[in-house]
């Protein structure tokens, strides 16, 4: 179903909630911070203008950075505020807070076409846990919702999600951007009707950061192939050992009702029969932020789905990339987000390059092939292999998205 977008609104004299990325590259300069690279701001200008011209009051609200629930000075984003009354051309208000009193005395005076920014959402914990409590906070000054972060919106969190679902529920419009459009347009096309068998192919760490999408697909496609340490906490939901790899012990039971739902629809739901394996040992050195580096040691395929006490299952194994390849090679549409191990280390980089090789080769025959998430482009560019797929995009999965408003 296509999601309404700022065209279709009229939000004269309304209050417009608009979730922008403007997580900017910031430095300090003589003890400011100052904008290195206003790209994601001037992104936005069309859409912004587009409200404004319609007489829509703006109300922006945006993260910079990982301050993690404290508010942290250089993580401001005064400095935006003022760079965007330049970019615009008019007055833009700047509260340094995003929920609370002053926020909606702001708000309550602003007269059409005027533009406030609210303070970094991340600013408050309950920003990413999506705290409904706070989603409500936000929402109070919101009447219309626009979503045109399309890189925030693969995290269901408040300012993505959560308000999208208060303002809904009051009956209000939820829309997308002109940047987000431009992004939905061939997702959605592509993914809305799309040619069977459609394989769907999902790695990366989390399964938290992908269980909508997963519950979405299942509704769609004919396969989902599970890969990277996503599919070790499917293993633990199905009573395996997963020794030290990398699982969510808490999402279990989403692992399990995400394959009920899959048995239940007559979706293939493939899990890795072999991984390769490494005994991770911590060194010395310390990496970027400080941490040690892992060293991983004694690196071997193993064809059990107990994974020995000492060692992480770090990519999939041959047999898995066999039947992974031979599925992708029967598909005519192909969705690919995440990879299939820690590919950063060639040494678990084969299962992302094959899959990466399987999904080139079948677009060459003719499927569509949608890469969605920067890791999996990044393995595609590095295999060189980016211009033999249909449609790569930055952005990951999108509950963001999903909390829009559908056009009618
Ligand atoms: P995501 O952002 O969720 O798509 O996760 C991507 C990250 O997951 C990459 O940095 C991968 O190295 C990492 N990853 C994938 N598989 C594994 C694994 N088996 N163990 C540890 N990290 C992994």
């Amino acid at each position: 179903m296509p999601k309404l977008t700022v065209r279709d609104l009229n939000v004269r004299g309304k209050r417009v909630f608009v979730r922008v990325d403007y997580n900017v590259p910031l430095e300090e300069k003589d003890g400011q911070m100052a904008i290195t690279d206003a790209t994601r701001i001037v992104e936005t200008l069309p859409t912004l203008r587009l409200l404004i011209e319609q007489g829509g009051k703006l109300i922006l609200a945006a993260h910079l950075g990982r301050p993690k629930g404290k508010r942290e000075a250089s993580m401001s984003l005064r400095p935006v505020a003022v760079k965007l009354a330049e970019l615009l051309g008019r007055a833009v208000a700047f509260v340094d807070d995003c929920i609370g009193e002053k926020v909606e005395k702001t708000a309550e005076v602003l007269k059409p076409g005027d533009v406030l920014l609210l303070e970094n959402v991340r600013y408050y914990n309950e920003e990413e846990t999506n705290d409904p409590a706070f989603a409500e906070k936000l929402a109070k000054v919101a009447e219309v919702y626009v979503n045109d972060a399309f890189g925030a919106a693969h995290r269901a969190h408040a300012s993505t999600e959560g308000v999208a679902r208060v303002v809904a529920r009051r009956g209000g419009q939820c829309a997308a951007g002109l940047l987000m459009e431009r992004e939905l347009k061939f997702l959605g096309e592509e993914l809305d009707n799309p040619a069977p068998p459609f394989v769907v192919i999902l790695g990366g760490a989390k399964v938290s950061d992908k269980i909508q999408v997963i519950d979405r697909l299942l509704e769609k496609a004919d396969a989902l192939l599970i890969g990277g340490a996503m599919a070790y906490t499917f293993r633990l939901a199905q009573g395996h050992k997963t020794g030290k790899s990398l699982v969510e012990a808490d999402k279990t039971e989403t692992a399990v009702s995400a394959l009920n739902k899959a048995k239940q629809r007559n979706v293939k739901f493939l899990l890795p029969v072999d991984d390769v394996v490494a005994e991770p040992v911590k060194t010395e050195k310390l990496d970027k932020k400080g941490k040690p580096v892992i060293d991983y040691q004694n690196v071997r395929v193993s064809s059990s789905l107990d994974c020995p006490d000492n060692a992480a299952g770090l990519d999939i194994g041959p047999q898995t990339v066999k039947n992974y390849s031979d599925e992708i090679a029967k598909s005519r549409t192909i969705l690919w987000n995440g990879p299939m191990g820690l590919f950063e280390d060639k040494r678990f980089a084969e299962g992302t390059n094959a899959v990466a090789r399987a999904v080139a080769d079948v677009t060459q025959k003719g499927a569509k092939s949608i890469i969605g998430g920067g890791d999996s482009v990044k393995a595609l560019n590095k295999a060189k292999l980016g211009d033999k797929v249909t449609f790569m995009s930055e952005g990951k999965v999108l509950p963001g998205v999903a909390a829009l408003s559908d056009k009618k």
